[in-house]
């Protein structure tokens, strides 16, 4: 698209033939501002006419051109392709950028050319930067760029409607410009570079998005549970069976696809007595990790549902796969080894970390182990609303 703008037009025809000498004296500073100035009001001048917001010179990339553009000039031409790769490398969170040049014989006529190209400015593109430059046979040249910058990924932007972000990817540190993709049941953010997720997010009954581990929000079993078991795995399982009983399963209104799939707070979850298996996974990960099991959910396929959540913890030397969505518990949870030809995890979370798989994703037998699961640590977020379910609760939190 960018290349495309900068090379639609070919304004060098209009003075073919010119032997008008621009001077060989270098173009002032006072030129070179004065000249920027008048492209920006030049620039809104038609934006404004075509309703369209305002432009800007962007300081950063102004410099930037200034001190690069003589790299790529070469007897008086501008190479423009060259250019527009290397902003990029330059500025990690610019994009949409177009750049040409236009030469004319007299700093008048520059001006005038400028509403050629403001007709295939981006809308969208609202950063400018321009530089004069000693062009060919004599002539004056303008090197223009239109950018783009988007922000930094942040979930209160994402919550405000902001599609496109700049992020840095958690594992091997490239930044990158992107957009978020759905995966079943949450949404994955991932890195282009290596190709893996490093964050996962996913959106409660309002819409608005939180990090996975966010929703294990604290909350304890109602009083009693298990606290008079004989042994660990029996309070586990007492805890295990009072969250099935407390959740009917029902699938949620987007559809077992995940594709508008809602996650509950744990403490939402046991008001109403229902959801589905991420709802019922979140409110049992996070009873057991209030009585101080070492529990994760764990977010991938399984064989009978598709997408799908289940929680796994850790007692002594074994792990147990606890499954939600089943009407009564067995007396004895299935060991992943057991397990694994029907449970497939793609991303596991407790509430201190998000933890991405670092060895083949088919066949897990271990889900707390260290070289197979990477963990990334983000910072907790207070929940912002309180939780629909508080106030019902609160005997019990
Ligand atoms: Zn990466």
């Amino acid at each position: 698209m960018a290349s495309a703008i900068a090379l639609a037009l070919t304004f060098g025809m209009f003075f073919l033939g010119s032997r008008v000498q621009f001077g060989k004296e270098s173009i002032s500073e006072e030129t070179q501002s004065q000249f920027i100035a008048e492209v920006v009001l030049k620039l809104n001048q038609i934006r404004a006419a075509q309703g369209v917001a305002d432009a800007a010179a962007d300081p950063e990339i102004q410099a930037w051109l200034e001190s690069e553009l003589p790299t790529f000039t070469e007897e008086g031409v501008v190479r423009i392709e060259p250019l527009l790769e290397a902003l990029p490398e330059a500025f990690q969170n610019v994009t949409n950028a177009a750049a040409r040049t236009i030469t004319a014989k007299r700093l008048e006529d520059l001006q005038t050319q400028i509403e050629f190209w403001a007709d295939g400015y981006l809308p969208d593109t609202r950063l400018v930067a321009t530089r004069l430059y000693r062009a060919d046979r004599g002539r004056i040249g303008c090197a223009l760029v239109a950018a783009k910058r988007v922000p930094k990924f942040d979930l209160a932007r994402l919550n405000d409607g902001a599609t496109e972000f700049y992020n840095e990817c958690k594992h091997c540190g490239e930044p990158h410009l992107g957009s978020l993709s759905k995966v079943h049941l949450a949404l994955a953010v991932s890195c282009p570079h290596c190709g893996e997720a490093y964050d996962l997010l996913a959106a409660d009954m309002f819409g608005r998005y939180h990090r996975a581990h966010d929703y294990l929000e604290g909350m304890s079993p109602p009083p009693g549970v298990g606290s008079g078991a004989e042994s660990r795995f029996d309070e586990m399982m007492a805890i295990w069976k009072k969250a099935v009983e407390s959740c009917r399963y029902a699938v949620d209104l987007g559809g077992s696809n995940g594709e508008k799939d809602t996650w509950q707070r744990p403490s939402e979850t046991y008001s109403f007595r229902n959801g589905d298996c991420e709802d019922s996974s979140l409110m049992l990960a996070d009873w057991l990790i209030a009585r101080g099991f070492d529990a994760r959910v764990a977010i991938g396929q399984a064989l009978a549902q598709g997408g799908h959540a289940w929680v796994v913890v850790r007692l002594h030397d074994k792990q147990y796969l606890l499954e939600t969505t089943m009407n009564e518990v067995p007396q004895m949870p299935p060991e992943p080894v057991v397990a694994k030809g029907r449970y497939q995890p793609q991303f596991l979370f407790d509430r201190r970390n998000l933890y991405f798989p670092s060895g083949p994703r088919r066949d897990v037998i271990d889900y707390f182990s260290p070289s197979g699961w990477k963990p990334l640590t983000y910072e907790r977020q207070a929940w912002e609303v309180p939780s629909y379910a508080r106030g019902f609760l609160d005997e019990e939190f």
